[in-house]
């Protein structure tokens, strides 16, 4: 009797779904990955992450299953919209792009040899249908193969095919293969391995082998070609170089914003992340306070990035000048002048600061110490954690100590300089 019941509770218990993962959309963390990161690919916080899983800490590991979005039965909010913000692999460059903008592939410089176009068919794989959204499976078809012949893995097609088993497919059934991946073509520079290229994209060496059947050293001779369907989302835009002896390919100019006056357009390209992160931060602004506040944005890049008059940086496309938040701002925006830092309007600075500090898009802030202090205990009031604040801000550990993402640097006691992270996909930028 003892025992049919414990069997009856541990069949009940296998029946009954886990709670958070009823219907909702899940991600499997992969190498590279951090909580900003997926929580920026899926269009949720990261708050909202660690509610929905029950993280204590920002810490997560390889292989970890993470809800990403309300299950279908508590999902009485707002939707949302799963459709990355930029159409990355598209055959045509986005429509919104002004007409004076760059080509996708600079036709004068051979060396731009990083391409992006849809994946429509892999060498592999010539009976894939147009679009290879679904495939019947066939006798003799295993998952893992299925996975393989559409470069997707077995998690991906579990996740997409609610129902679908591992080890139980049949010929006749009807598998969702997922969208096609764009494909990229890179040129390896010196200094490139096959295995930090593969990492990079977001597939393995072996992958790499299976589509480029002409390779067979670690580390490819400077010049070659190789073709890649990958799993990281790849923007037309890349930073090549450090900041200060680098150049832009295919730059975006920053679009106007209410948040912001530009002061010389001409003078505002970035990569397509740098520009899409600074519109997500006043966006973040915006919903959070009633009354807008207008700052100043200058010099971000030359629409070619390289040396631009009267700075060193500011070289590929991620660097940005912005003025600081104070209590009086014109209408023209902050102003570009030493203030008191008794008259800096923490609550907005903050704001925007943290949504580049929390999504892992900044890679150094310069900003006078003495207003790090104001902004530091801000932060602390508002529940910022210790490490949170050891990883974010320099203060109060001294303005020389090379500690934290927000660091001091002289000169920028009249406005803030950021300077974002190389794009994942861009693999000739240098941090
Ligand atoms: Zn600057």
């Amino acid at each position: 009797m003892l025992r049919a019941l414990g069997i009856a509770l541990l069949c009940l218990a296998v029946l009954a779904p886990s709670r958070v993962e009823a219907d909702a959309p899940v991600v499997i963390v992969k190498r590279g990955d951090a909580l900003g990161l997926i929580a920026e690919r899926a269009g949720v916080s990261v708050e909202q992450i660690k509610e929905w899983n029950e993280l204590n800490s920002d810490l997560i590991r390889i292989g970890q299953k993470l809800v990403v979005g309300p299950s279908a039965e508590q999902d009485a909010g707002p939707q949302i919209d799963w459709t990355p913000p930029f159409d990355y692999g598209a055959a045509e460059p986005p429509s919104k792009a002004p007409a004076d903008r760059a080509p996708r592939v600079a036709a004068r410089d051979p060396s731009t040899a990083v391409a992006v176009r849809a994946h429509h068919k892999t060498p592999e794989s010539p009976e894939k249908k147009k679009g290879g959204r679904t495939y019947r499976v066939q006798s003799g078809d295993t998952l893992t193969g299925v996975a393989l012949k559409h470069d997707t893995t077995i998690s991906e097609l579990l996740i997409s095919n609610p129902g679908l088993e591992a080890d139980r497919i049949y010929p006749g059934q009807t598998i969702d293969v997922g969208a096609p991946r764009p494909e990229v073509v890179f040129r390896f520079e010196r200094g490139d391995t096959l295995l930090a290229v593969a990492d990079r994209y977001d597939v393995s060496a072996r992958d790499l082998a299976r589509w480029n059947t002409n390779l067979n050293q670690r580390t490819p001779r400077a010049g070659t070609k190789v073709r890649i369907y990958t799993r990281a989302p790849v923007s037309p835009s890349q930073a090549v170089g450090p900041t200060n002896r680098g150049r832009l390919e295919n730059g975006v100019r920053l679009p106007p914003h209410r948040g912001y006056v530009i002061r010389t357009p001409a003078r505002t390209y970035g990569t397509e992340e740098t520009t899409r992160w600074i519109v997500g931060a006043f966006d973040d602004v915006d919903a959070k306070f009633k009354r807008t506040k207008v700052v100043r944005v200058h010099d971000i890049s030359d629409r070619n990035g390289g040396k631009l008059r009267d700075h060193k940086s500011h070289q590929n496309g991620r660097d940005a000048d912005i003025s600081y938040y104070q209590d009086e701002c014109s209408s023209r925006g902050c102003s570009f002048e030493n203030f008191r830092s008794s008259e800096l309007d923490v609550a907005r600075q903050w704001t925007l600061l943290e949504y580049w500090l929390r999504n892992g898009q900044a890679e150094m802030v310069f900003i006078d110490y003495r207003l790090q202090a104001k902004l530091y205990r801000y932060a602390k009031r508002k529940g910022a954690t210790k490490a949170q604040l050891d990883r974010w801000i320099q203060y109060p550990r001294g303005k020389y100590e090379p500690n934290g993402v927000i660091r001091h640097f002289r000169n920028h006691t009249d406005h803030l300089h950021v300077r974002f992270v190389c794009p994942y996909s861009d693999l000739r930028c240098r941090p």
